[in-house]
């Protein structure tokens, strides 16, 4: 049980689950101890080889269906993977990106060819993925993109530029959102799959130098001329990329929402623990009331927004999350992941500030969550067109 006393909901209690969860924790503390992330951390990239590693260990392709070499599982695993990965101090690896918003693409819009050639060698980690939609002069307006993937021959040549790309020095297959009708706007927008070994004209840019997630290899990506062939297009018809997109927003703004009630669970845990041990003016820093009143207020809204998380998780399971539920829980949980955060590492006093203190690097790390994945001033347009 978390420091939140929040019983697991019932669709998380399966026997099935919680020996996936002892198996995912195991893995990260055998392929992942504190050393190899720290290096990972200082080289700015996660091993190749912890692809593999993962992908033996099957713990790629999570809600993949099995006869495409996925694990045939379904949400609930994709929520445990993000859990262990930030109970055990795991950034930067990528895998829930490619879990959990790339396969899905493939599984969803991808033809029968399209998911026996890529999902297979995704599960095993032999292709590692990315998903590139942000250009220098496009994030947010996405309809503002200037990259294009031009009919030619028997094929797409891809001509453009990506910046800000989740796991961009290591991914082979990167899906690309391109205009295939520059004049038709949203509906002129595809999803088109570049395999990246060989590919001549492709050429990626800086591993960029960000304030936290260290071990996470972001980077700019170039396409100039890349050919790529007609079936490379994500399903059968050109102009889909938005419906494409949208249908998968839910899922990965929910993610984001996991993955920031995960880190403040963390965070309180860390912090209870640091406040019983540390003492100042004869007594333990957890015996001041305002040390009191501040994780009580603390745990309250970290409480309020795991029940939350849960119900989202619920609904999602029944293929019933609309956007704009899943919008409230992305900007919401984030944002209450920076300020819980925040309130955590005051307690730790100076150490907090401190890099080898983990608190510090959480509290840089936390920061982008309210930006990527739709910032939360988005996230609130999108709830307002509820009203
Ligand atoms: C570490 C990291 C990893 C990332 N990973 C990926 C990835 O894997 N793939 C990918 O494609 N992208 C990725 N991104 C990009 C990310 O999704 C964008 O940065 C984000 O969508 C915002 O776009 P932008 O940076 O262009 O900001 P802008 O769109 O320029 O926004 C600037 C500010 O204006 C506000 N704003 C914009 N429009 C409105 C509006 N209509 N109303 C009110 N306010 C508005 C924004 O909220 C923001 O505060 C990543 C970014 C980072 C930093």
């Amino acid at each position: 049980m978390s420091v939140l006393n929040v019983e697991r909901p019932d669709f998380m209690q399966d026997e099935e689950i919680r020996m996936f969860e002892d198996s995912a924790a195991k893995f990260f503390q055998q392929h992942a101890p504190a050393e190899r992330v720290e290096k990972w951390r200082k080289q700015k990239c996660v091993d190749r080889e912890m692809w593999n590693e993962a992908g033996e260990a099957g713990l790629l392709g999570l809600s993949t269906p099995e006869e495409y070499g996925g694990m045939g599982g379904d949400y609930r695993h994709e929520v445990v993977l993000m859990e262990q990965l930030a109970a055990n101090g795991v950034d930067g690896f990528g895998a829930s990106l490619h879990n959990a918003i790339v396969m899905p693409y493939i599984i969803h819009y991808g033809t029968e060819e399209q998911k026996k050639r890529w999902l297979p060698r995704m599960a095993t980690g032999e292709l590692v993925s990315a998903i590139a939609m942000t250009e220098p002069g496009a994030g947010s307006d996405l309809q503002g993109i200037k990259t294009t993937a031009k009919r030619a021959g028997n094929g797409y040549v891809i001509n453009g530029s990506k910046t800000f790309i989740t796991n961009g020095q290591t991914a082979n297959l990167i899906c690309v959102v391109a205009k295939t009708d520059p004049t038709q706007g949203a509906k002129g927008v595809s999803l088109v799959f570049l395999e990246t070994d060989g590919a001549e004209g492709f050429e990626r840019g800086r591993n960029l130098k960000k304030m936290g997630q260290d071990a996470q290899d972001t980077s700019e990506l170039f396409f100039n001329d890349v050919k790529i062939p007609a079936e490379n297009l994500l399903g059968t018809e050109e102009g889909k990329g938005f419906y494409q997109l949208m249908g998968q927003l839910p899922q990965e703004r929910l993610n984001i929402a996991v993955q920031a009630i995960a880190a403040i669970e963390k965070a309180l845990e860390l912090t209870i623990d640091y406040v019983k041990q540390r003492q100042a003016f004869g007594k333990k820093i957890l015996d001041f009331q305002n040390t009191q009143f501040v994780l009580a207020e603390c745990k309250t809204e970290a409480t309020v927004a795991r029940v939350f998380v849960n119900h989202c998780i619920g609904v999602h399971l029944q293929g019933k999350l609309d956007p704009a539920t899943a919008s409230m829980a992305k900007y919401w949980v984030s944002d209450l992941e920076g300020k819980i955060i925040d309130r955590c590492l005051q307690l730790f006093g100076g150490y907090g500030f401190m890099d080898e203190y983990p608190i510090s690097r959480m509290y840089r790390d936390a920061r982008i969550q309210r930006i990527y994945g739709g910032t939360n001033e988005i996230m609130k347009l999108l709830i307002a067109r509820t009203l």
